[in-house]
């Protein structure tokens, strides 16, 4: 059963890219796994509705005899779900607190019956749906190491999309996890506890990473891998071009998506 919830595909050496089967969304998240010599990293948990650990296993991604770290990019419901179904886990410190608290407006908890095409069991519905408070093993700062061994990741700290988002850098073969902070697509940044000039400059920043040679492929949160080159492009087109009225409709926008969740997740 157990190996029918996700699908998986082997992208890169070792690089394996996770997607929850049963959840048609365009907020269904790029799950990946990252093989170590010593320890494997899951970069994003999905909602957490069906079980990701199980999964591993059952398709042989993970097994008891070597260690797995699963890290959240950020907070969000689609990323941050599934971190209650692991033993160790790690968050950047800013959204801690939210994981504890199972707080599904920091969240940004949104999820309608339509989008779950198999209910994990019978008489789910999606209004149950809701972040489940975890404690993770560990919380992330800007610069820290995770070391699986062979490979070693940094952790930097691009708040924006929200205050806690991370990408992580594997600098030996030229990977950037990039979460939410950027995809191939137009960047949310008026969601709860987003800020354009943060994210601005957190694009600024990627940019200069890629520019200094250290980043090959970006593994983002949603839809395709691109090139280091699409990313200098795309966190350029955002730092440059998101102005005065920009910033103005975002805070608008977030007035709005925040009261539709305060009303949602009540
Ligand atoms: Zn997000
Ligand atoms: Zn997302």
């Amino acid at each position: 059963m157990a190996n029918c919830w996700f699908h998986h595909e082997e992208i890169l050496p070792d690089v394996f890219l996770i997607r929850e089967r049963f959840f048609q969304s365009g907020n269904r998240a790029n799950l990946w796994l990252l093989r170590g010599s010593r320890t494997d990293l899951l970069v994003d948990t999905g909602l957490g509705l069906w079980s990701l650990p199980e999964y591993l296993n059952a398709v042989g991604l993970s097994s008891t005899r070597k260690p797995l770290l699963a890290v959240a990019t950020h907070i969000h419901f689609d990323h941050a779900g599934g971190m209650h179904q692991f033993q160790a886990t790690a968050l950047h410190r800013a959204e801690v607190p939210a994981l504890e608290a199972g707080d599904d407006y920091e969240a940004v908890t949104w999820l309608s019956d339509s989008e779950v095409v198999q209910p994990p069991h019978l008489g789910w519905r999606a209004s149950d749906f809701c972040l489940q408070a975890t404690t993770p093993s560990r919380s992330l700062e800007d610069g820290e190491v995770l070391d699986l061994g062979n490979k070693q990741v940094e952790v930097l700290h691009t708040p924006g999309h929200s205050r806690g988002s991370i990408c992580l850098l594997e600098r030996s073969n030229g990977l950037l996890f990039s979460g939410d902070t950027l995809y191939a697509a137009p960047l949310l940044d008026w969601l709860p506890y987003s800020e354009v000039r943060t994210l601005k400059a957190s694009c600024r920043r990627l940019a200069e990473l890629v520019r200094t040679g250290a980043v090959h492929t970006v593994l983002p949160g949603h839809f395709e891998t691109f090139s280091g080159d699409e990313l200098i492009r795309r966190a350029t087109a955002y730092a440059d071009g998101a102005g005065l009225v920009h910033s103005v409709s975002a805070s608008a926008m977030r007035c709005l998506a925040s009261l539709a969740l305060r009303f949602n997740n009540r």
